[in-house]
């Protein structure tokens, strides 16, 4: 990977180099992602599927070939298994409602945790109202890790689905996801992994986990906005209703009734980002030349250096300080009484210095809620980011704290 492959980080903001530390939100795009949305438009644009001439057939084999890639990059056994969404959260949503429809009775019970995305809490409140079923969570230990023992203690026949994020978007923590599937399973319950802001800074493997669900955005992975996957084992997928209906997910429609295509059509009604697909692909295989692995230990070694470097300024809160994170922390900071300082301040403070960092509560309001601030300031890291970056940053912060005391 070369800094140089991606062109907006050469800019300036408010007349200082731009350090962009909002990966966790999104991530910016080498130019071969960039370059591969215009070569689509302006060589072989053409709706799919359906066309027999030969653009059509062009375009239809970038976007299965986009499946095969993505299917492979996160180990699922079949490429009818990756279904292609508009996110994350069209992935939850999806599943919330499909699953919701076949499997979900009154007095059912599904489990979350205490430090889930509202994309991975909402589908679920909406399907339990619904259904009038009931919505569970795994408390957190002092420690902000997820507590496994009263997890084990919730899993009951009445439990139908569990739903944890694999890395939390807030605190960076990597969840023991393994041992949630583990014991879900060994009470016959499938898991669905949100894996947001994982498939972005960990190799993922989908038969090594054994989820039976997955979800996750191309945008935060290098790769377009607008596109995302769902992945679902075949046996599941196969259970499942279709979700939207519409074109390409019918295999014939009459007034009599209609009948559904097969996996993975079934459940992509319409028009699909076949250039966000084709780009996403290109975006993934960016991401294995560089390596996973090594993406996975840059991002480690930044996340502990700016735990170091943080934990010598005064009066900063790093939370879950000294818990391997996957490339994202959270930290506030208070004053010499003890006050908290608005991480507003913070975040526009560093703003003018040109340092980009999230504030706020991060769509996890009940994680916040939680640790009792009204947010954070969270600073995400990408593979392009660097440890001269995080100095930029921490004598930001200190600039900015001089200024605030
Ligand atoms: N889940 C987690 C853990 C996230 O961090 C995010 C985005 O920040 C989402 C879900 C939603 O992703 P998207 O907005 O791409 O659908």
């Amino acid at each position: 990977m070369l800094r140089s492959d991606f062109p907006i980080l050469t800019q300036q903001v408010h007349g200082r180099q731009l350090v962009y530390f909002d990966n966790a939100a999104t991530s910016q795009k080498p130019q071969c992602v960039i370059d591969a949305i215009g070569e689509a438009y302006s060589t072989w644009n053409a709706n799919i599927h359906r066309g027999t001439h030969h653009l059509s057939q062009v375009a239809t084999a970038k976007h299965e070939q986009a499946r095969t890639i993505l299917a492979q990059m996160i180990g699922a056994k079949d490429s009818r298994e990756v279904l292609f969404t508009r996110g994350t959260t069209e992935g939850l949503n999806m599943l919330a409602f499909t699953f919701g429809q076949e499997f979900i009775n009154q007095g059912d019970e599904i489990i979350v945790s205490a430090m889930e995305h509202h994309s991975n809490i909402v589908p679920w409140q909406m399907l339990c109202e619904r259904k009038r079923a009931v919505l569970r969570v795994i408390p957190l230990r002092d420690d902000l890790t997820l507590d496994l023992q009263a997890y084990e203690r919730m899993l009951s026949p009445r439990t139908k689905l569990v739903s944890v994020a694999h890395v939390s978007n807030v605190l960076g923590i990597i969840n023991p996801v393994e041992e949630v599937i583990r014991l879900a399973h060994a009470h016959g319950v499938p898991v669905c992994i949100d894996g947001a802001q994982s498939a972005p800074h960990l190799p993922v493997d989908m038969q090594a986990l054994d989820c039976d669900f997955f979800v996750c955005s191309a945008h935060k992975m290098y790769g377009p906005t607008g596109i995302g996957l769902l992945y679902g084992k075949l046996q599941w997928l196969e259970q499942l209703p279709p979700y939207q209906g519409g074109g390409e997910m019918i295999e014939h429609v009459h007034w009599s009734g209609t009948t559904y295509n097969v996996l993975p059509y079934r459940f992509e009604a319409g028009t699909p980002d076949y250039v966000g697909s084709y780009a996403w692909g290109v975006a993934a295989q960016y991401m294995q030349r560089c390596g996973l692995p090594s993406i996975a230990d840059h991002e480690q070694d930044l996340t502990t250096y700016a735990e170091q470097q943080l934990s010598l300024i005064d009066g900063v809160r790093v939370y879950a300080a000294g818990l391997p994170k996957a490339g994202v922390l959270s930290l506030n900071v208070y004053d010499a009484r003890g006050k908290l300082v608005h991480p507003f301040d913070i975040g526009t403070l560093l703003d003018q210095q040109g340092v980009a960092v999230r504030i706020g509560h991060h769509c996890a309001e009940p994680l916040i809620d939680a640790l009792q601030v009204p947010g954070t300031v969270r600073v995400s890291f990408g593979m392009y980011n660097c440890r001269s970056e995080v100095d930029v940053f921490i004598a930001a912060l200190q600039r900015a704290l001089s200024m605030l005391r």
